[in-house]
């Protein structure tokens, strides 16, 4: 029994100096100290089997063995909570500020397109979207643009096959709404188009968005009423507006649309290169012949549509002079929107 204690003793030491995590130090509690089958509780027991006379002798041992065991358990839990109590403390500096997360933001001509939309939203229009890859009938025919037209050559188109071709601007969505629906109609329909074309005013895919209106009655006094009151809200003040003949095939009368330039007030500037106007956008009357190729009576309806460049309004009203810096993803100039 005094050989078996002193060997427990020892046995015990050597086992916990193995330990080095709280998971080994709990099943080394349970071996040595556990109540149930510990090693020192079933030693204990066996104290009513040894001779009487041996009895106090051998049980303070083993009571001196059982106390020296859980001190040193003790000891050792100390020590294990307090290196870890270290590991803590040497990784997190309590004084640091908070981790900083960033948050992406509105691309800037996102920004503008959103606002062109919600402005024209007030107005009554409805918003449609439409496939970037159309095909030559929405593209050109269906807005009276025959093949060999020579307003083809203004459009610089990417083919993907013969007749698809990548949208060269967003008006074939006019031609896809009116096949649809009957009159009236007050859609935009904003999104990508593709040119071929590359400099400090032109990329190969801008954002347009297209407008049109049909109903009985419509004259180019509500075109001019529409376009001034989106300028004045894009604007955010009550510019003078101009309007130039122009052509365009599926228009008829078509006028360019200039607005008193933002940066001078009409007096003459670099940007508005000394004229005091600005072109931002184009329109007319939709010409009868497009109505018709729909199914619309001309004689009944009429209508008006027009078309700007979300990239022009948001250079304009930023105050931007190449229209490159929107697709370089320059973090410092996308930040300051
Ligand atoms: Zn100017």
């Amino acid at each position: 029994m005094e050989q078996e204690l002193n060997r427990l003793r020892l046995e015990a030491e050597q086992a916990l100096t193995q330990v080095t995590d709280r998971e080994q130090l709990e099943n080394f509690r349970v071996t040595y100290l556990g109540r149930k089958g510990g090693a020192i509780t079933l030693l204990l027991r066996q104290l009513g089997a040894v001779a009487p006379e041996d009895r106090p002798r051998l049980g303070q041992l083993a009571n001196e063995v059982k106390l020296q065991i859980e001190a040193k358990f003790h000891d050792k839990k100390q020590e294990l909570h307090s290196e870890r109590v270290e590991d803590l403390t040497g990784t997190i500096d309590h004084s640091l500020p908070g981790r900083y997360l960033p948050f992406g933001k509105l691309h800037p001509v996102t920004q503008v397109m959103d606002e062109i939309c919600s402005i024209f939203e007030g107005l009554g229009f409805a918003v449609a979207e439409g496939p970037d890859v159309e095909t030559d009938h929405y593209n050109f025919e269906a807005l009276n643009i025959p093949k060999h037209h020579p307003a083809r050559d203004m459009h610089d188109t990417f083919y993907v096959a013969d007749s698809i071709l990548l949208r060269t601007h967003t008006s074939p969505m006019q031609a896809r709404i009116m096949e649809q629906q009957d009159p009236p109609l007050r859609y935009i329909a904003p999104g990508k188009v593709y040119r071929r074309d590359s400099d400090i005013t032109h990329t190969p895919m801008f954002h347009q968005v297209e407008g049109f209106l049909v109903d009985q009655n419509v004259s180019f006094a509500d075109l001019k009423g529409v376009l001034t009151s989106f300028t004045h809200k894009m604007f955010e003040q009550e510019l003078a507006l101009r309007f130039r003949p122009s052509f365009f095939p599926f228009t008829e009368p078509s006028a360019e649309v200039d607005i008193a330039c933002v940066m001078c007030g009409g007096a003459g500037c670099r940007v508005c290169k000394r004229t005091g106007w600005l072109e931002i956008l184009g329109s007319g009357l939709i010409d009868p012949e497009v109505l018709q190729m729909v199914g619309y009576d001309p004689d009944i309806y009429s209508g008006f549509a027009f078309g700007l460049g979300v990239e022009r309004i948001a250079m304009l009203k930023y105050g931007i002079d190449d229209i490159r810096l929107y697709y370089e993803n320059d973090l410092r100039f996308l930040q300051q929107f």
